[in-house]
């Protein structure tokens, strides 16, 4: 059985068509510059199918959203 599923952009919520190639990934990790040192990092990737189903991904309807979501993401981070 095909299922399809439909993705939403976090940001502004759209709906992702099967068409829609210009969709980005986007997630938080941690990278350690010094032992018991971590700082938050955020990844961003085209559109896999295959990370998409990942439930700590973020999904990008484009650029601009990929934009607002780093945006947030550092005023999040600098607080
Ligand atoms: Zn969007």
């Amino acid at each position: 059985m095909a299922f399809s599923e439909t993705f939403h952009c976090n940001v502004c919520g759209k709906p992702k068509s099967e068409e829609a190639c210009d969709w980005w990934l986007a997630w938080e990790d941690q990278v350690s510059p010094l032992p018991k040192v971590e700082q938050p990092l955020l990844k961003v990737t085209h559109w896999n199918d295959f990370l998409a189903h990942d439930a700590a991904v973020k999904h990008l309807c484009g650029a601009r959203c990929a934009q607002t979501l780093l945006d947030r993401w550092m005023h999040e981070v600098g607080e």
